[in-house]
This record gives structure tokens, C-alpha cells and sequence, in this order.
């Protein structure tokens, strides 16, 4: 069996839509060790962008190797079944070693009445004052709440237990990283919930490495954080103290930590992660997904001519079918339609006009971030496009590696891993 695969402290998520910008992405980690982080890099793609692209886990695998080879990357490096259920998950298990395990829609369905009740006589060190490592202030927790908690959340951390053993047994135990997703739901967890639930995990003998619960707040995709950062803080600090009492207490993998499905381009509360991450001596997964698709898009821009055309072609068909676009993603975007400038007149823009309305610089006043929303969820016009959207990223390559490189060092690595 050979020894259990273990994630590193810090490791971030990159979405690459294409699969044409894992080079570029893979630098920013090599950045990242030039100025002391190890940031370990993981490749993810869920089946539902797999599906909107028409493109296969082994494409993602392939251009994963390619760009490790390429840049001569000695470190780890992982291919991630994005939010992958037992319905998905056998396309992944050739080409990934780390899945994404999301039940998020299991929870609230009805667990047993008796595994419930022997839940809560299996934890009785749940119940009372309870004293989380680094936390000032007990949380008093009694028998009614964890019975409600586990009422609400056993059915989901079963069903992670039933895809967790398949893939086990598929790939064998000990060759893949373990991730459990609950955040694509409505309400967040609180920390206290989240150490039930990862009582529970562990009841099931998860191999478990990475969290990712809903944290309080809006993250909409590819835009900044919306919300209270002072009361996501506090949330989080918690979180990562509910974490180190169940790894000592329940004995799950050293290495667990949480996983941030940032929907990319959170800087309100990169600073407040990085501060909890450094006075817990803790370690975080912040997954980014569209981000570096939005690089793609402004290194064309930026490119001109053929680029910045086609960049404006990627709008107006955005623009023309918003409702089809939007529906999928409702829970996870604000937009404004009236913030939305007509594709006749982004027609006329210059590629100084279209980067800056479209880069995710909050200072500048030309950005707007309901247009960067919309074209965070278009990719799939690009996709229709076919060779003519992918020969075009070959050709302007050098223009866009700049851009998919320094946004996610500078924007994202930097504030949370290095803390600049
Ligand atoms: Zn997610």
C-alpha cells in the first residue's frame, strides 16, 4: 500500500477551464517557494465544467503532468474530482487523486432515528462546556443540540463514507486525497456543527484531509466577499480550533484542515484567513476556480486585435443569453443588469477599456463587477466557440500567462499564504 498521500500545509485549487494555463498557474506556486511558501498546487475540475467545455478528466491529468514536467516542479502536485457524488465519480477515478466529495445536498434529509441516538451515546464528550484549543470561551453544548445536529447532518456524512469507500476500493486506500464539501448549501455551519459533523466523519473512518464547510457571508463567483470579515474571522478562527480538537480527539489525519471554496477573489477576508492561519499555526485549501478563465479573457483583451475581438464576441454572446447562463449559478451571483453595458457599445471599447472594466482591481473606478459576473459564468460561449476560442490562447500565450501568473500570486498567494 505504500505510505498515505499527505497534503501539505498550504495548497490552493486553480480551475482551468481549458486546460491551456497550467503552466502559468503552476509558476505562481514556484513564486510562491522563491519567497518561502510552500504552496502546494491542485488542479480542479468538476464534472459540471467537464460537461459545459466537452472536455474528459484524463485532459485535465494530462495538462496537470505537462506543466509540472515542463517547469521541472519536484514538489506534490494533485488532480481534484471537483464536487464529485456517487453518480459522477467513476469518470474521475483514472485520472485524479484527490476528490471532492460533496454531499451538501444530503443534509437535512431524514437520518435514522437509531443511528442518531447511538450517535450521541457514542459522543458523550460533545455534551457540556467544551473547551476548543485556542478559543478563549467555552461552548456549552447539550445533549438536544447534538442529537438536532446529527439528526441533520448523519444521512450526508454516510453517504461521504459510501463514495469515500468506492473510491478506496477502486484506487486503494492510501492514494488519494480525501475532501468533504457541504458548502454549496443554503445556510452556513457553525463551528460547533462542524465538529459534529466531523465526529461523524471520523465514525465512519473518512480518510479525511480537507473540509470545506459554507462559511457566513456571500461568495459570489470571481467578485469579492460579501459580508461581515470581523464575524468570518471569528467563524473561522473557530473552525480551525473545532478541527484540531477532532484530530486529537477522534483521531483523524494530522494533516485535516479546511478548505476555502472561495468562488475565487475573496480579498476582503484573505487578510483575516492568513492572520487565524498564522496564530493557529494551521494550514488552509483555497480553492479558486474562474479566476484564472477571467485571466484568459483580459490576457486577450490586452492582446488586441484578434484577442480583443473575440473577447467582445465572448460578451455580447454572454450578454445575449444571461438568463440560460445565470440559471445554473442563481445562489452564487449579484448582477446588476443595469450595470451591464450594451455589447454595442463595449463594440467600440479600447483593450484598455475592456481590461479595466473586466480586472479584478476594486480601486479602479472603470471596474464593474456585475459584466466580470456575467463573463465568469460565460465561459460556456467560449466553449462553443471551439478551436477558434482555443487556438487564439495558444497564439497570444505570452500576454495571458502574464496576466493568469501575477493574479494568482499577487492577489490571491501572496495575501493568504505570505501575507503581503
Ligand atoms: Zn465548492
Amino acid at each position: 500500500m505504500g505510505d498515505a498521500l499527505q497534503l501539505s500545509k498550504y495548497s490552493i485549487g486553480v480551475g482551468d477551464r481549458f486546460s491551456h494555463q497550467g503552466k502559468a498557474q503552476l509558476r505562481a506556486c514556484v513564486m510562491a517557494a522563491e519567497n518561502g511558501a510552500e504552496v502546494i498546487p491542485v488542479w480542479n475540475k468538476s464534472n459540471r465544467e467537464h460537461t459545459i467545455i466537452g472536455s474528459v478528466p484524463a485532459s485535465a491529468r494530462a495538462a496537470a503532468d505537462e506543466a509540472v514536467k515542463t517547469l521541472g516542479w519536484r514538489k506534490p502536485y494533485y488532480v481534484d474530482a471537483d464536487h464529485i457524488n456517487i453518480k459522477t465519480v467513476d469518470r474521475f477515478i483514472d485520472a485524479c487523486d484527490f476528490y471532492t466529495i460533496d454531499v451538501a445536498d444530503l443534509i437535512g434529509q431524514p437520518s435514522d432515528p437509531a443511528a442518531v441516538d447511538a450517535f450521541a451515546k457514542r459522543h458523550p464528550e460533545l455534551t457540556g462546556n467544551l473547551h476548543l484549543p485556542g478559543v478563549d470561551h467555552p461552548f456549552q453544548i447539550d445533549l438536544g443540540m447534538v442529537i438536532q445536529v446529527a439528526a441533520k447532518y448523519l444521512a450526508a456524512v454516510h453517504e461521504a463514507g459510501v463514495i469515500y469507500r468506492h473510491v478506496a476500493e477502486m484506487k486503494g486506500k492510501c492514494r488519494f486525497i480525501t475532501e468533504v464539501s457541504m458548502d454549496e448549501t443554503d445556510s452556513p455551519q457553525t463551528p460547533v456543527e462542524l465538529l459534529i459533523i466531523l465526529a461523524a466523519v471520523a465514525d465512519e473512518e473518512i480518510g479525511i484531509q480537507t473540509i470545506a464547510p459554507k462559511f457566513t457571508g456571500r461568495f459570489n463567483k470571481g467578485v469579492d466577499y460579501v459580508g461581515d470579515p470581523a464575524k468570518f474571522s471569528e467563524e473561522f478562527s473557530n473552525d480551525i480550533a473545532a478541527i484540531a480538537f477532532a484530530v486529537q480527539q477522534y483521531g483523524l489525519p494530522g494533516s485535516l484542515k479546511l478548505s476555502v471554496h472561495s468562488g475565487s477573489d475573496k480579498f476582503l477576508i484573505y487578510r483575516p484567513i492568513h492572520n487565524a492561519l498564522k496564530k493557529f499555526d494551521a494550514g488552509v485549501h483555497l480553492k479558486t476556480a474562474g479566476t484564472t478563465w477571467l485571466e484568459e479573457l483580459i490576457g486577450l483583451a490586452e492582446a488586441g486585435g484578434e484577442g480583443l475581438g473575440l473577447a467582445k464576441e465572448i460578451y455580447g454572446g454572454a450578454y445575449s443569453h444571461r438568463e440560460e447562463l445565470c440559471a445554473p449559478y442563481a445562489t452564487v451571483i449579484d448582477i446588476d443588469p443595469a450595470k451591464l453595458p450594451a455589447p454595442a457599445a463595449v463594440a467600440q471599447w479600447s483593450s484598455e477599456q475592456f481590461v479595466s472594466a473586466l480586472r479584478h482591481d476594486p480601486k479602479c473606478p472603470a471596474y464593474n463587477n456585475s459584466l466580470r459576473q456575467l463573463l465568469h459564468v460565460g465561459f460556456k460561449v467560449a466553449a462553443k466557440m471551439g478551436a477558434r476560442y482555443v487556438d487564439l490562447l495558444s497564439v497570444m500565450e505570452t500576454t495571458i500567462a502574464k496576466n493568469v501568473t501575477e493574479n494568482l500570486f499577487t492577489r490571491h498567494i501572496k495575501p493568504v499564504f505570505i501575507g503581503e
